[in-house]
């Protein structure tokens, strides 16, 4: 009887979470737990299928260790792995003053620093979307998420989405249903729009030549949002696609296939 307990249990013990740096993690829970990561407790949301399931989302920062960490579920200790993203190298050639820009450039690029991460670390306590996302174009994609980039053999940083091959003027559509947070022409990403899908994700399509919503605009999923265009620090026309989680710029198709898992299988 005892032996019988103790291996019906096992599994549970056993399970262990992996993700790799720079995505997102998706806990599905069957109950409305309370779940903690590191010193931070994590929202946690009504299934949008099964209403008596929830779910946690967990973006794993790009620079963080890989290694062995722990998530709490209700007090219960359970393993994550995060393993290396194994991100490439790459090199771009962009006009020098995206790269040292003059003292005027520099004021405009802090201000709409702050002002983007001030939008992106707003939690709207509401969800606008209840439909799988969706990619804003089908296009092949020129550049990965999280490639260590080096602009003109001098800056370094990482790529904080995915760009895709759109020559200018391919219409941007909206990956799901949010609130439009930003749209203006910015010094590095061109012409932005950022959308607010609510409970702290938020999505971004930069170097637009046409920009065809406003702030406070309710979108719809595959509603035009712009123009794909070279705007900002490009080396040519592309789109780029971003996600941001709770402050963080995770892996966009990542985080697409990991939420849209939400609508498999499981009702
Ligand atoms: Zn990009």
């Amino acid at each position: 009887m005892r032996r019988v307990f103790i291996l019906f249990l096992l599994p549970l013990f056993l399970y262990a979470y992996e993700v790799k740096n720079g995505e997102v993690l998706l806990i599905n829970l069957d109950n409305n737990s309370t779940v903690r990561f590191e010193n931070h407790t994590l929202p946690v949301f009504q299934n949008p299928v099964d209403k008596s399931r929830y779910f946690s989302l967990l973006p794993i920062k790009y620079r963080q260790k890989p290694g062995v960490y722990a998530i709490y579920i209700d007090d219960v200790k359970k393993p994550l792995h995060v393993e290396s993203g194994t991100y490439k190298k790459e090199r771009i050639k962009v006009a020098n003053s995206k790269v040292k820009p003059d003292p005027k450039a520099l004021k405009k690029i802090y201000k709409e620093y702050k002002d983007a991460m001030k939008i992106y670390g707003t939690f709207t306590p509401k969800r606008y979307w209840n439909k799988p996302f969706i990619l804003p174009l089908n296009s092949k994609i020129t550049s990965d998420y999280g490639n260590a980039r080096m602009f003109n053999q001098t800056l370094k940083s990482f790529h904080s989405g995915t760009d895709f091959r759109a020559k200018i003027g391919t219409p941007i559509i909206a990956s799901n249903d949010g609130v439009v947070v930003i749209a203006s022409k910015r010094y590095y990403s061109g012409g932005s729009v950022v959308i607010d899908h609510g409970d702290g994700l938020y999505s971004c399509y930069f170097h637009l030549s046409k920009i065809l919503v406003k702030v406070g605009e309710k979108v719809k999923q595959k509603q035009l949002v712009g123009l794909s265009g070279k705007s900002g620090r490009v080396n040519g026309p592309h789109l780029h696609f971003g996600i941001r989680l709770y402050l963080e710029a995770i892996n966009p198709l990542e985080f697409v296939k990991e939420i849209n898992a939400l609508f498999k299988g499981k009702k």
